[in-house]
């Protein structure tokens, strides 16, 4: 039953051939089973999980239908889950049960999805290998030495190693198409406001946005379609339809203009990685596609300023863990400021305190100029790269990652090293425009992924060209050993 896709399950719920009860029981027998090798989840909801599947089988029962009434899904434990632990990988929400439920959990609940627990996380959703987690580091199902990618390393994990068929994640500077490349999943990054961040517990507001992460790019749309949406508690939120995905997945790609930039293939970049991605741009030039080069000329700025702007926002949003109105209160505070002192000492763990500190010094009076403003300005610069290059292509292709999943540990004492990491997936958040992360093949038994960017709103034609991709290549049905 594990190897279903959540389009599979939706056809075999349909068909009466199972019911979401024993899909649900099945699967929260495999996570009982394999996941202590992972640990890709944090806290299991199977009390939830069976209610809501007999809840999903009652509907169908009379009559109702829809792709995800009775799916088995698991969100990133930074939505917050009315009376469930939500602890955004912190011991500084170790003990915090959210009072209510972020608007993609009660639109997944609502549509019939089942959740079966919260995933494991880079603390605060700070990192690239799911190493920060206050819960320990998740292992990588293709080989549990290495890291399965962060910050949505969990549901990423978890995916891959079939416990379950989708799961929500989250991406600031690449946390859903990092860990998808790294475990050989399909992950969507919405455009900025597509889906609502009301719940969703803050690390840089202006660069957050929640989406699916999946196998399939058939599962993103359908996972997709059950988040988006406007939303009035959120003031970013935007108010444009949502589209069909599903069905935009089926356009030909006969002349789509794919524009490939000539800074993507520089130093750095494994050339195992950029000959894959190569091969992917032929594959999909016997579809139809043109191919175009095209100039990206302020990306080798954006990594430092995605590393002020995301830590000089975090510094602001991290503020209100103050050991005083919610989660963690050190032991016998002397006084006011040694409970500030004390719970946020003892209740962040070191990569948030750096990024704290970077992020206060940033915004700090005389500094402020000299890096968040010249930031901002950075930013601004990216964004009108991109739109230069859109004016010419309808998608911008090119690898996720420069290199694959990299060995548990390997970059413990280099945060740097880390941040690079995320050359490719930072500017998409930057500039707010939707991208997405496919199987493109192996190097050295470790998944390689490939990204495709495009216009804001966008969202349907990335899974259009994904979707026509997988149809033609079998690298997102390989399975890791074991699983
Ligand atoms: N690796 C990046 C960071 O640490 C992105 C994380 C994310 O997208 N949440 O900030």
């Amino acid at each position: 039953m594990h190897h279903m896709t959540l389009a599979e399950i939706a056809r075999g719920l349909a068909d009466k051939k199972f019911s979401s009860e024993e899909l649900t029981k099945a699967l929260l027998a495999r996570i009982a089973q394999l996941d202590p090798q992972l640990n890709s989840f944090i806290s299991l909801t199977e009390e939830l999980a069976l209610s809501q599947a007999k809840a999903a089988d009652a509907r169908r029962a009379n009559g109702e239908s829809g792709a995800l009434l009775g799916a088995p899904i698991a969100h990133k434990d930074l939505f917050c889950t009315q009376g469930i632990r939500t602890s955004c990988g912190s011991k500084m929400l170790d003990n915090f049960k959210a009072p209510y439920d972020a608007t993609v959990v009660a639109k997944l609940a609502a549509a019939g999805a089942v959740t079966l627990g919260k995933t494991n996380m880079d603390e605060f959703a700070m990192g690239s290998a799911n190493e920060s987690s206050y819960y320990g580091a998740v292992k990588n199902p293709w080989n549990l030495e290495h890291v399965p990618g962060g910050s949505s390393g969990g549901s990423a994990a978890a995916v891959a190693a079939r416990l379950l068929p989708a799961a929500t994640a989250t991406d600031t500077g690449g946390s859903i198409r990092q860990p998808a490349a790294f475990t050989n999943l399909t992950g969507l990054k919405p455009t900025y406001g597509r889906v609502s961040r009301w719940g969703m517990i803050a690390y840089a507001s202006s660069l957050d946005q929640g989406g699916p992460l999946a196998r399939t790019a058939e599962d993103c749309a359908i996972l997709l379609q059950g988040m988006a949406g406007f939303d009035p508690n959120d003031s970013t939120s935007i108010d444009e339809p949502v589209p069909d995905y599903s069905a935009s997945l089926n356009g030909s790609l006969q002349g789509l203009r794919i524009g490939v930039p000539k800074e993507y293939f520089g130093a750095g970049l494994d050339p195992r990685i950029a000959e894959l991605v190569h091969n992917s741009v032929k594959a999909l030039e016997k579809l139809g596609a043109v191919i175009k080069e095209i100039s990206l000329p302020n990306m080798q700025h954006a990594i430092p300023a995605y590393y002020v702007i995301a830590p000089a926002e975090a510094s602001s949003n991290l503020s209100r863990f103050d050991g005083v109105r919610f989660g963690y209160r050190c032991e016998n505070p002397q006084n006011l400021i040694d409970l500030y002192k004390r719970s946020r000492g003892e209740g962040f763990g070191a990569e948030v305190q750096r990024r704290i500190m970077v992020g206060a010094y940033a915004l700090s009076a005389g500094y402020y100029d000299a890096y968040y403003l010249k930031a901002q300005k950075i930013r601004r610069l990216v964004k009108n790269d991109f739109m230069a290059a859109f004016n010419e292509v309808d998608i911008i292709l090119g690898p996720t990652t420069p290199n694959p999943a990299w060995k548990l540990g390997a970059k413990n004492s280099d945060p740097v090293a880390e941040y690079l990491e995320d050359v490719y997936t930072i500017t998409a958040n930057l500039a707010g425009l939707p991208g997405l992360s496919m199987p493109a093949g192996f190097v050295d038994g470790l998944p390689v992924g490939v990204q495709l960017l495009a216009p804001y709103f966008q969202e349907g034609r990335l899974l259009n060209v994904a979707h026509q991709y997988q149809l033609n290549s079998d690298w997102h049905t390989r399975t890791p050993t074991g699983f």
